[in-house]
């Protein structure tokens, strides 16, 4: 029986948030949001008409003037607000992730607490606002400069963490003085209506932040609408490509963070036992659904990989994969029924392209049990040219590759378009040293397998994995989300009458 035969003709609708109250969709496109750990239908979205949208962003533009112009400390005391209320709420929250994600309930709880971390980061905004100032720069006067904020500013996410990733943008965004509009991924929207209820227990004024589902046709209205003055997006690499060349052809700001294929290097004198463990977690965890999941292992030297299989193989084997009910599990299915099938069939074209398959996930679950479950797979012999080292897969295959040294694992990864984040394995401080001087990747670890920056500083990875001139959050949040203005005045007091035209220079 199909996924879409088993859903339920009497589910919930999922809510717009706009004007700081929930909004029933009109009837229109709309689409279904499974339970993949069961795979039925567990509520009905409603897609936006072009309409709704406006009124969206003419809502969103209405709140500016007077958000932009609350001092903020204010800002900053919703925000703390918020804070509170979200760790209180992180259960519930993480509840809602992992019924229509599938991921584990810790790895959801994972997930809130990483976004939380913004919010802290997002509370120090009146120091982070700061700007700089000279006295005198001529005789009797003064240049500062001051960040404002941009006005309507949009947030497109994707699946794969429907709390965290939201809330690496609109904290700060908002804070900044900004409102803002968000279109979460339409697999999981439910986390999303939940964050904007507790920014309004928080205080935020209505019409500040506002959350509205669609999918391409609304992405396309949000790229399109004139009022609409920066975008920040989170998804993959061809619709990251798709909005940076079109929100900016249409004069937008824009911050398009595409997908990943990241690599691990593994270096002989690496202790193997715990390196094993963290490629484990990096791998299989969230059903390596995660944009910083490792999916390539590089190992350095005769009989590193030898050693490494060894102790991965019975740990991949022994994965328990189960719904998010499951507290022992650990990992989930995968999203869709649809990416089931396509990552089986990345696992198929390994095969066929003549690599080592040392682990086969596709036959552990057949398709009469509910749920889009899929187990963890493993490849050995992996070559450069195969489909499954070139493209990003998004699921719970880890290949490997095996190098000579160091040098040819650093031009490896150097040499793949995707750059958004890396590893090395080692006990010897140089090839550490070596590794994160010459490696082409914007987040690196070292001997930690998901580098994901802390919220106070920022993410973001190269080449493909990144259009855009800022990364997320941090301090490069503030000024993607902010622009500059320079003041130069003065106050005469003995009032000269005479007009000056050459280019004026300090006297
Ligand atoms: P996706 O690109 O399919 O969707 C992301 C968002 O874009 C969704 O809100 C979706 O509705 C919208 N969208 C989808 N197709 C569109 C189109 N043709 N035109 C306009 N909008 C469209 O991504 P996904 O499947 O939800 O998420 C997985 C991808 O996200 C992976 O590639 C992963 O690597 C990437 N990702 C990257 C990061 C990062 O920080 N670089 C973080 C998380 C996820």
């Amino acid at each position: 029986m199909s996924a879409s035969a088993r859903s339920v003709s009497s589910v919930a609708t999922i809510p717009h948030w706009i004007g700081g109250k929930t909004v029933a969709g009109s009837p229109g496109r709309s689409g279904d949001v499974f339970d993949p750990s069961t795979g039925s239908v567990t509520a009905k979205l409603p897609y936006a008409s072009l309409d709704e949208l406006n009124e969206c962003v003419r809502i969103a533009k209405a709140a500016f003037p007077s958000w932009a112009a609350t001092p903020p400390l204010r800002r900053a005391r919703v925000m703390f607000r918020f804070r509170g209320l979200l760790e209180a709420a992180s259960d519930e929250i993480a509840m809602a992730i992992s019924r229509e994600h599938g991921k584990t309930l810790a790895d959801a709880r994972g997930e809130v607490v990483r976004g939380l971390e913004v919010v802290e980061f997002a509370c120090g905004i009146p120091e982070l606002l700061k700007g700089e100032h000279n006295e005198n720069v001529g005789t009797g006067v003064d240049a500062f400069s001051i960040r404002q904020p941009l006005g309507v500013v949009a947030g497109i996410t994707p699946f794969n963490f429907p709390a965290m990733v939201p809330m690496w943008m609109f904290p700060l965004a908002i804070a900044c003085g900004n409102t803002f509009i968000l279109k979460p991924s339409e697999r999981d929207p439910s986390a999303s209506i939940v964050l904007a209820r507790l920014l309004h227990e928080a205080g935020l004024p209505d019409g500040v932040f506002n959350v509205i589902h669609g999918d391409r046709e609304i992405v396309d209205g949000l790229l399109n609408h004139q009022d609409v003055s920066a975008i920040s997006f989170v998804g993959s690499t061809p619709v990251a490509r798709h909005i940076y060349t079109q929100g900016t052809m249409n004069g937008k700001r824009v911050q398009a963070l595409g997908g990943a294929k990241n690599h691990a290097v593994v270096m002989p004198d690496a202790d193997l036992d715990d390196t094993a463990n963290h490629l484990m977690g990096a791998a299989y965890g969230s059903a390596g659904e995660r944009c910083m999941a490792i999916s390539i292992v590089v190992t350095v030297g005769e009989d590193t990989a030898d050693r490494l299989i060894e102790k991965l193989v019975p740990k991949i084997e022994g994965l328990r994969i189960g719904s998010y009910s499951d507290l022992n599990a650990d990992m989930g299915p995968l999203i869709t029924s649809e990416h089931r099938g396509r990552v089986r069939d990345y696992i198929d074209s390994g095969v066929n392209e003549g690599a080592n398959l040392v682990v086969d996930g596709r036959g552990m679950f057949n398709d009469a049990r509910e749920g889009f479950f899929l187990g963890g797979s493993l490849f050995d012999g992996v070559q450069p040219t195969m489909r499954i080292y070139r493209e990003e897969i998004f699921g719970p295959v880890l290949g490997i590759v095996r190098v000579p040294d160091l040098e040819t694992a650093i031009q490896l990864i150097n040499a793949h378009p995707y750059a958004n984040g890396t590893a090395i394995f080692t006990r010897n401080g140089n090839a550490a040293r070596t590794f994160t001087g010459a490696i082409e990747v914007g987040m690196v670890g070292v001997n930690v397998p998901l580098p994901v920056p802390m919220a106070f500083h920022s993410f973001g990875g190269w080449r493909n994995s990144l259009f855009g001139d800022h990364h997320i959050y941090g301090r490069e949040g503030v000024r993607f989300y902010t622009r500059l203005k320079a003041v130069t005045q003065r106050w005469p007091r003995d009032v000269e009458h005479r007009a000056e035209f050459s280019m004026p220079t300090m006297k």
